[in-house]
């Protein structure tokens, strides 16, 4: 395969243009095999300028790291792991999927899929699922991640694309609104563009329960009792009809369902929203007369609003917002979310979901299906119909009307799921296991069948960033011997189930070229866009509906794609969280990510340098709520909810509120957060409330000696 191998005027050395193998913002980087692979920055990607953070510099540490799995491991009647050939090993597993196929129905096995996997792989999961397995049941964990925001940017806007503008935008926006994202210690190289916006004289309001490094470098922050964005939301909303500062005209003009939204929020006066949020009246006053008469307005959101029970609720309190400013396809503003995971959007796009087929097509569309049996080759009657999401096809391993069989891809469920141990219980009662990774994760560890895969540099494939451009991530050194790439097994799983003919591609390029074709004339439309002009123009935006169009930086400048070309508010009340602090577990409990390592730390826990900077899981908390539990700095403690315990060293500061303690996501076993964190899931989108729940602190066991 053509690579675009160039001299980097900084090495002077052969290096290959790719990108980061973690998050959304899927930065440039320049790659340069040979023992010791070298990163750096890519000054040609308009994202990043060249601009990495630690994790992206560090990320070749990972690529010939002992711990590699190169062999397939089978497990034994010795109930161990032991190493196996391909043949052994794809021949075990295809065998056990039919039987139990045969035995309990096409549905008795499930798939689980990543917002890592590259959109080959996504679409190619889906079509294994729906092809080659027949199931309805696969679903991904960007479930944990986007699907409270895609689901609320549907209902709104009528479509799901995390920023509808690109960064660039952010520069000259007037005011920002930025909600439960951290982004100076997640997305590091993203801050420059709002140090360009303050440098303009430009307002950025942050709204999170601690003073985050990104609040640090805001002009205001909202520091908000966690669970509660929603009614934050509707009181901003509150003060700007009070104050006659919504856009009347665009309102009237763009949209539909304010009166309802109106009348909603005249009960969220200013003096109830400061007792629910936390958020002192006068400066509820002041942010909302700044977004009321600025000419430009970004409302932006993360995961803190979204991973709740409520997300999509206090998603669309937040899309109401930036409507009612006329904010949304003007210049330099509008509404967005900042997708988390590497491809977190090309992932939600092409087929992993329960209820979607490739091009962000409904499942049950009857269109949709026919346009995909057709590409596929398939009856249309064959295509299964929507499955189980993906915390509920969890809930369901092992279950006799449930799921006896898991084909894992990208995730390391064990460490990521809410009600963590429930987890782990329900995929040892599986039949079979099968977990494809490059690295023997705490999920890997319980697999019947270890598949070893090859990571991000070593394999070509196409991901989509958090403003909906399509990337080409290039392949800069070999996988070590022994190992294949996903799409490899995807189609050697796909020839092994008596479907080889429909797995037949040249390479990662061919299959991207059936998911143009599978995408064509869907809300997310690739068919214009081709591996050679993604080398040549460094990425471009969908909707691509041919090989002529330019991409589409920014949406709805002058329409909406509803039935009615207008955005929809949406009246939905502030309810709160599924648990709030009682007398047994008094404070909140709020959990995410710190900069040095990402997601459930399956790569980052293993670099020396990243592991330096952030050797094991620590619980902020204010000094005042440590005081009154007699501990220290450096103590470790254990925190119990009504869902577990777990272990971490205490970590002191000022910056966290004082009824809350945050503990980041990044570990396994006895620091796993997910131990703790309560599995509501929203109504609509299925996402668990990982940001919020009920923690009590337990004093260390010498302490409470002491006090006796
Ligand atoms: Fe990689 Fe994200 Fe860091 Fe950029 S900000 S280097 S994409 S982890």
């Amino acid at each position: 395969m053509t690579q675009c191998a160039m001299l980097s005027p900084r090495e002077g050395k052969a290096a290959v243009a790719t990108h980061c193998p973690y998050c959304a913002l899927q930065c440039g980087m320049r790659v340069r095999g040979g023992d010791s692979p070298e990163v750096w920055g890519d000054e040609g990607f308009p994202v990043n300028r060249g601009q990495l953070c630690i994790k992206g510099y560090t990320s070749a540490a990972a690529l010939g790291h002992p711990d590699r799995l190169v062999m397939p491991l089978v497990r034994g009647a010795d109930g161990k792991l032991h190493a196996a050939s391909w043949d052994e090993a794809l021949g075990f597993v295809c065998r056990r999927l039919s039987a139990i196929r045969q035995e309990r129905g096409a549905d008795a096995v499930g798939v689980f899929g990543s917002g890592a996997l590259t959109n080959e792989k996504a679409y190619l999961l889906g079509k294994l699922a729906r092809v080659a397995l027949g199931t309805s049941n696969i679903d991904y964990n960007g479930r944990y991640c986007m699907s409270s925001a895609a689901a609320a940017c549907n209902q709104a806007l009528g479509v799901d694309r995390g920023l509808p503008f690109p960064l660039e935008d952010i520069c000259r926006a007037e005011v920002v609104l930025l909600a439960g994202a951290n982004v100076a210690e997640t997305m590091p190289p993203l801050m420059r563009y709002f140090e360009a916006q303050r440098s303009r004289g430009g307002h950025l309001i942050v709204v999170d329960p601690r003073r985050s490094k990104t609040a640090e470098a805001a002009t205001h922050h909202l520091c908000v009792v966690p669970g509660s964005d929603g009614a934050l939301a509707h009181g901003l909303l509150h003060v700007l009809v009070r104050d006659g500062l919504v856009d009347a005209e665009y309102i009237e003009k763009r949209t539909e369902g304010f009166e309802r939204v109106r009348a909603l929020v005249a009960g969220y006066w200013p003096e109830r929203v400061e007792r629910i949020t936390g958020v002192p009246e006068a400066q509820l006053v002041e942010v909302a007369h700044l977004l009321g008469r600025a000419r430009s307005v970004m409302v932006l959101t993360g995961r803190g609003p979204e991973q709740q029970a409520q997300g999509v609720a206090q998603t669309l309190a937040y899309i109401n917002l930036a409507l009612a400013v006329g904010a949304v396809g003007r210049p330099f503003s509008g509404y967005g979310c900042l997708t988390g995971q590497g491809n977190g959007q090309g992932g939600r796009e092409h087929g992993q979901k329960a209820d979607q087929l490739p091009g962000y097509r409904r499942i049950d569309d009857p269109a949709a299906r026919r346009h995909l049996a057709q590409v596929w080759g398939i009856p249309e009657s064959s295509l299964p119909g929507p499955g189980r999401s993906a915390y509920e096809m969890l809930s369901s391993l092992g279950r006799p009307d449930g799921i006896s069989a898991l084909l894992v891809f990208g995730s390391n469920l064990v460490v990521s799921s809410p009600d963590a141990s429930a987890i782990e219980e329900r995929l040892r009662a599986l039949d079979l296991l099968v977990v494809a990774d490059f690295f023997l994760s705490e999920t890997a560890k319980l697999a019947h069948v270890v598949l070893p895969s090859a990571q991000w540099a070593e394999e070509d494939g196409t991901l989509t960033n958090l403003e909906g451009r399509v990337i080409l991530r290039q392949k800069a050194v070999s996988p070590p011997p022994g190992v294949k790439t996903d799409l490899e097994i995807l189609c050697a799983l796909a020839a092994g189930l008596g479907h080889g003919e429909r797995f037949a591609y040249r390479g990662a390029e061919d299959v991207f070229d059936e998911l143009r074709r599978a995408t064509a004339g869907g809300v997310a439309d690739y068919s214009g866009i081709t591996w050679e002009r993604l080398r040549a123009e460094r990425g471009i935006f969908w909707p691509c509906p041919s090989p002529g169009h330019p991409g589409t930086p920014r949406l709805f400048t002058e329409t909406f794609p509803t039935p009615n070309g207008r955005a929809r508010f949406s009246a939905v009340a502030h309810a709160g969280p599924a648990e709030e602090p009682d007398e047994a577990y008094p404070l909140y409990l709020t959990t995410g990510r710190m900069m040095p390592h990402y997601q459930s730390g399956t790569q980052t826990r293993r670099i020396e340098k990243l592991l330096a900077l952030a050797p094991e899981a620590t619980v902020q908390m204010h000094p005042s709520v440590a005081r009154a539990h007699a501990l220290e700095d450096g103590d470790e403690v254990t925190l119990s909810t009504r869902r577990g315990s777990a272990r971490f060293r205490v970590q002191l500061s000022a910056a966290i509120r004082e009824d809350t303690l945050f503990v980041p996501f990044h570990w396994g076993g006895e620091h796993s957060a997910n131990l703790l964190t309560h599995p509501a899931l929203d109504p609509q989108s299925r996402m668990p409330e990982f940001k919020v729940c009920a923690v009590r602190l337990e004093a260390p066991s010498h302490r409470e000696e002491g006090h006796t």
